[in-house]
């Protein structure tokens, strides 16, 4: 599928979890799991006559988020009503940043370089904004077939950070790279903690050949949205070779079907009405302020891959898979600080830790891994109490069980076998099995590795490869030796 006619943009809204309240009151941000329209007040739910406060730290992210992503700190800001009238929003508007005449959202312009492939692509940051999030629309079932809609407050006024980039993507890989990279500039500022479901949404505008963008709204699981994108470029191809026209349009992420559904024709800005927040003064972000917040910026992933390749020695692909996602990079550096040997530790993360994560369609936080069990397995191959091979087979358990490495190889009674007098034994079997490989064996190097083979599938794959190998050239030399003489 040729993908250079397909143009991508991205609108992301990232809570700002690490708040310990919403951005203009003093309700818990730790909303999730609460009773239905408890985590409310006066302020959150829009009441006549309540005032919102502007939250000092959710500011500090924002500039903090807008530094990370190379974007021009606007000296002055103020906050707008964007009004609409929707059950989401008991008030009938969302207190949201707006750029006109003069006046700028709290971050404008700015980028982001992507990995793809072996070069860098450079994604243009259009402006960053803090607003309000609504309440939260429960569904039973799809949302077309939902007979009813409930709503839940608890999350409305929770602080959104939204990023806005160019059309700059033009695949929905690139996406998915944007998004990650995103989510760990996030982490490492401290600002968002990426293991809580619906804390980064992503609307994705597309369009392929020139012709009209269609907006899908919502994608609530960062997973979703590389499929999302995939099924959109298939419709609209579709739509289009059958001589139809994509109009601008609305469309819904059906997680459930995985197919994009069409919600309503899309709104043009006027329809907000925007106008300026009466109760909540301007922001002047004073120089001093940003250069304090600049100068306390925590490690970001990009001069966290650098430190990797020059700290650990590992190559520049690894070191930028690892700090993709702050938890993966957390994991490694303890891995590395228990276990020593930091190419052995990335080997296994990046190659067999990852690849099972991903056949099981798990994040690194879902899984029950630690860096603790993990090198405990490692230290029981290096230890040769197990086999690498058999570390490969025990780590999909380890990863799903949270036992111990150890718990794993003796409940399944995967020890190495490195007895000779055990492994003679069972020689003694395979050879006399393999009477005509055994003859062969005589002249025939190759036929002598078919043995030593046969006896480590006897051994399931536990007998020590040294052992297995010496005990049966062993024999072979007695025999040969024999016949011989
Ligand atoms: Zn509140
Ligand atoms: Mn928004």
């Amino acid at each position: 599928m040729a993908e250079n006619d397909v143009v991508i943009g991205l609108e992301i809204h990232c809570q700002l979890t690490k708040l310990r309240t919403k951005l203009f009151c003093g309700c818990s941000s730790d909303y999730r799991d609460k009773e239905p329209n408890s985590n409310v007040c006066e302020v959150c739910l829009g009441h006549p006559g309540s005032l919102p406060k502007p939250n000092r730290k959710a500011v500090e992210f924002a500039v903090m988020a807008g530094l990370a992503l190379n974007s021009a700190i606007s000296e002055k800001t103020s906050f707008y009503r964007k009004n609409y009238f929707y059950v989401d929003m008991s008030k009938n508007f969302q207190i949201s940043m707006y750029e006109t005449a003069g006046m700028k959202t709290i971050c404008e312009g700015g980028h982001m370089e992507i990995n793809v492939g072996p070069q860098a692509k450079t994604i243009k940051i259009t402006r960053i904004q803090l607003e309000e999030d609504p309440a939260r629309l429960v569904h039973i079932g799809p949302i077309d077939l939902s007979p009813y809609t409930l709503v839940d407050y608890n999350r409305a006024g929770m602080a959104l950070l939204e990023i806005v980039t160019e059309p700059d993507m033009s695949s929905p890989r690139e996406a998915r790279l944007f998004l990650q990279k995103l989510r760990s500039i996030m982490e490492h500022i401290g600002a968002y903690d990426g293991g809580l479901e619906g804390a980064m949404r992503c609307d994705a505008n597309i369009s392929i050949r020139g012709s009209e963008r269609v907006e899908i709204k919502n994608i609530s699981s960062f997973k979703e949205v590389e499929k999302a994108l995939n099924f959109e470029i298939s419709r609209q191809r579709s739509v289009i070779q059958k001589g139809g026209r994509i109009t601008r349009e609305t469309r819904h992420w059906d997680e459930i079907r995985k197919v994009t559904i069409s919600l309503r024709e899309k709104e043009e800005e006027h329809d907000y009405r925007y106008f300026p927040e009466p109760d909540i003064a301007p922001l002047i972000l004073r120089q001093e302020f940003v250069e304090r917040i600049r100068r306390q910026m925590p490690e970001l992933p990009d001069a966290r891959a650098e430190r990797f390749i020059k700290d650990y020695a590992i190559p520049k692909y690894d070191a930028q898979v690892l700090t993709a996602d702050k938890r993966l990079a957390d994991f490694y550096e303890e891995s590395v600080r228990l276990y020593g040997d930091a190419k052995t530790v990335s080997n296994w993360l990046m190659g067999d830790v990852l690849g099972e994560l991903h056949s099981k369609g798990l994040e690194l936080d879902e899984a029950k891994i630690t860096p603790s069990t993990f090198v405990n397995m490692l230290n029981m191959i290096k230890g040769n109490e197990i086999s690498g091979k058999i570390g490969k087979i025990i780590l999909p358990e380890l990863i799903t069980s949270g036992k111990s490495a150890l718990q794993i190889v003796d409940e399944r009674g995967m020890r190495k076998v490195s007895d000779r007098g055990v492994l003679g034994g069972i020689a003694e079997e395979v050879f006399s099995e393999n009477a005509k490989a055994v003859g062969d064996a005589m002249q025939d190097d190759n036929a002598v590795h078919y043995l030593i083979g046969q006896l480590m599938k006897k051994t399931n794959g536990k007998g020590d490869p040294k052992i297995v190998n010496e005990v049966v050239w062993d024999r072979v030399r007695k025999l040969r030796g024999g016949t011989a003489g």
